[in-house]
């Protein structure tokens, strides 16, 4: 039975499902960090925002509800669920969409330019009072702010009820009709309507990126203490968070920086930049003299030091760059400043925190080249802040295991955490998982006859499947070796991921791809690192079977090197938190594209001995079964028999 008082759209939940909605709607009672490893198909998004519900509705004070995915994709979801909870319940639930400021924007020309430029752009326009919705929003003179206020007013109690970031984007554009009297920038507006809204959906950045809770929380008018916070896909966010952490510079960069400076007539801050690019160049010549030194690490003061002479703070010189950054925006016909970024990097380089590790790598084609990057190693500073400060939290995924890495690696605090799995409520039989202990891509065991097993196996298998299959390989190099290996012995179409395809490229292969699937099926090379690992459905018939090869383990160069040893020095786990568990987490998730719904059925090869090795198994699933066997084939063969006989 489900909790009292816990809206639940559907007639009835499963009873795992039931089991997880307790659990959540306990932990949100009894400000609780809960960490659940839930598998596909268990109706997560439902089961954490009825808990949460009916938790919000019994706190007092009220609670917020955050409700964070790494991707927008994820949004339609939560509010489709949000929207059935409404109508069957008559809950009057506010509820605001908020995605990132750039896929908001109103200004078509602005949000049309890429990564930095977009937000130098609207600050340039914002500044100059070029954007109207802007103005509406916030007003550039005394009645502009008044007329403003009112406006906005106005707009939340029209906009009472559940609001995607498109149908509030929508309004803007109803205005330049002449539809609609209020024509706000859209992302403002979304801030608007999340100060009185009780579910916000929104992506990690908004909580996690460094400084932006500090920010958005008071804009909000909202304390930590009043959020319920539910993280979905929550094994995506150590990396996340590490992302948010790391930042680099070029020395290329350098030199566009400095052509700013000069346009400027800068000639001070001009040589500075040519000092620090300079400095960097005799880095790179005495640390990387040979082909086969590609990276070396550095630390603060060996910059600080060598360019003390002409840069005698480099403090200073960062917020020169970020100054006459904006100076450059006001005064050239250019909508963005390389001055800004190489700002932001000085500041970040200039600090000393620990859990960081600085890496200086070859960079381009030009031999002369040569980047700095500082990379987060550890999350756990910005993710304790936030899951010691929220009421309480939800941290859900697919793939969350083991859980006590998790539980570590991001801080959870030791008080409140509770940890718990969830199987999967499918039938097991739908399902074969074999282990194949006859080969390996260890780097010790890498030669032509292992590549020509590896090969053999995965063409066996892939030729027994009775439609699409996909062989996930530990990267595209491996890809390359192995599926050449493999193409001439399919006798059906084979289709083959490409690094470095765009969005637009990976929807049309996957497009083609699911088309198969209706006639002879078709075999897709891809990789485990890649895109199509990970956040894809293919359900029903789209795709029968998946076979891993190799571990995807990360090239062990000096950033994943720092890795192990400060989880070695932090938890004394460095092989595993650092190595083995990010690599077996892109095997499962790889893994996990096969079955998405209770209908399907299909079978995922580990084409791997390590993966039956203890280190490696303890990370497998324990909800699930895995047969480990040396000849796949006959296991392949006799599951699919099975089916036929049904
Ligand atoms: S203020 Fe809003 S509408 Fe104007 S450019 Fe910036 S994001 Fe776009």
């Amino acid at each position: 039975m489900l909790p009292e008082g816990v809206p639940f759209r559907f007639d009835s939940a499963r009873p795992i499902q039931e089991k997880l909605i307790t659990d959540a709607h306990n932990a949100f009672m009894e400000k609780k960090i809960l960490l659940a490893h839930a598998e596909t198909g268990l109706g997560k998004t439902d089961a954490s925002l009825s808990a949460a519900i009916g938790a919000m509705l019994k706190l007092e004070p009220q609670k917020t509800i955050l409700f964070l995915t790494p991707k927008n994709a994820q949004h339609q979801i939560a509010l489709e669920v949000l929207r059935g909870l409404n109508t069957k319940f008559d809950l009057k639930l506010r509820v605001v969409d908020l995605v990132g400021k750039k896929h908001m924007c109103a200004d078509e020309a602005v949000s049309q330019k890429e990564g930095r430029g977009f937000y130098e752009m609207c600050s340039k326009k914002k500044r100059f009072e070029a954007c109207t919705f802007y103005g509406n929003s916030k007003g550039y003179d005394l009645a502009g702010r008044e007329k403003a206020k009112m406006g906005k007013t106005e707009f939340v109690k029209f906009m009472n009820g559940i609001f995607s970031s498109e149908e509030i984007k929508e309004e803007a554009e109803a205005f330049q009709l002449g539809l609609t009297p209020f024509g706000l920038c859209p992302y403002e507006a979304a801030l608007e309507l999340a100060k009185k809204a009780n579910v916000i959906i929104a992506d990690y950045f908004h909580i996690f990126s460094p400084g932006v809770a500090e920010q958005i929380l008071p804009k909000l008018g909202k304390k930590p203490e009043d959020i319920i916070l539910i993280v979905d896909e929550a094994h995506n966010l150590p990396e996340r968070v590490r992302g948010l952490l790391s930042t680099s510079l070029s020395t290329f960069n350098l030199r566009k920086a400095r052509e700013e400076a000069l346009f400027l007539e800068q000639k001070v801050l001009a040589e500075q930049l040519l000092e620090l690019e300079k400095a960097i160049q005799q880095f790179g010549e005495s640390k990387l003299s040979t082909a086969k030194e590609r990276e070396a690490t550095l630390k603060m003061q060996d910059l600080t030091s060598a360019v003390k002479a002409s840069i005698p703070h480099l403090e200073e010189m960062a917020l020169d760059c970020e100054r006459f950054g904006v100076d450059y925006l006001e005064k050239s016909q250019r909508d963005s400043a390389t001055l800004i970024g190489v700002g932001e990097f000085l500041d970040a380089w200039a600090q000393e925190i620990e859990g960081q590790v600085r890496v200086l790598k070859k960079w381009g084609n030009n031999t002369n080249d040569y980047s700095l990057s500082l990379k987060g190693l550890d999350p756990s500073p910005i993710t304790n802040k936030i899951l010691s400060s929220v009421h309480a939290a939800l941290l859900m995924s697919g793939t969350l295991h083991p859980l006590e890495m998790y539980a570590d690696v991001l801080g959870a605090p030791k008080e409140r955490v509770r940890l718990e799995q969830y199987a999967s409520p499918f039938n097991p039989k739908n399902r074969l998982n074999l282990i194949v202990t006859t080969v390996t891509t260890q780097y010790t065991q890498r030669n032509e006859s292992e590549y020509d097993k590896i090969a053999a196996h995965a063409v066996e298998i892939v030729n027994a499947i009775p439609g699409n299959s996909i062989v996930f390989f530990p990267s595209f190099a491996m890809l390359d070796i192995i599926g050449n290996r493999m193409v001439e012995k399919i006798p059906r179409h084979v289709l083959r991921q490409r690094e470095g395809m765009s969005i637009a490229e990976t929807q049309q292969l996957l497009q083609e791809f699911r088309g198969h699937a209706q006639a002879f099926g078709c075999v897709l090379l891809a990789c485990a690192s890649g895109s199509i690992a990970e956040g894809l459905d293919f359900p029903g018939n789209q795709l029968l079977a998946a076979v891993i090869v190799g571990i995807p383990l990360a090239e062990m160069n000096l950033e994943t090197q720092a890795l192990v040893q400060y989880y070695d020095h932090k938890f004394k786990q460095g092989w595993h938190y650092g190595y083995i568990f990010p690599a077996m987490g892109k095997a499962i998730q790889a893994s996990g594209r096969v079955i998405r719904t209770p209908e399907d059925q299909g079978i995922i090869v580990f084409l791997d001995k390590r993966y039956a090795w203890d280190n490696y198994k303890n990370c497998l699933p324990p909800t699930q079964e895995f047969t480990i066997t040396p000849t796949p084939l006959e296991d392949v063969k006799r599951f699919w028999k099975e089916r036929a006989g049904n």
